[in-house]
């Protein structure tokens, strides 16, 4: 299955990345809710977090300290991470991302 997030990976729509490596991408999000708003994906195709196996723990590890790496680099050491899991938790692109958020006051429980 190919998603837009696949298309930003082959390089066939722009994206404004912002770290990658032969694991994963990072590039802003196009619809930013905060000053810093990343995603990061790896890139192979996972659609969603609970397709994840034993084999993925390394992979999914990887992307947090990718995300957290970023934020710092960005300058917010305080930051918020989501993975947003089903269309019941507001999923849209089927595609495992992490979206990496901060620059403002995160507000909780998130809505
Ligand atoms: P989800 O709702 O699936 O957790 O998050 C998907 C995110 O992808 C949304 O925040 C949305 O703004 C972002 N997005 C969707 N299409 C594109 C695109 O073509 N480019 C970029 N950079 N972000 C996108």
């Amino acid at each position: 299955m190919s998603t837009i997030f696949g298309k930003i990976l082959r390089g066939e729509i722009p994206a404004d990345i912002v770290y990658e490596d032969e694991q994963c991408i990072a590039f802003r999000d196009i619809n930013a809710v905060a000053p810093m708003h990343v995603l990061v994906i790896p890139r192979r195709e996972i659609a969603r977090l609970d397709e994840m196996t034993e084999a993925d723990e390394p992979l999914v590890g990887h992307l947090l300290r990718v995300a957290t790496l970023v934020a710092k680099h960005e300058g917010y050491p305080d930051f918020r991470m989501v993975v947003n899991n089903g269309a019941g938790a507001s999923q849209t692109v089927w595609h495992l991302h992490v979206h990496v958020i901060g620059g403002r006051s995160l507000s909780w429980p998130p809505g």
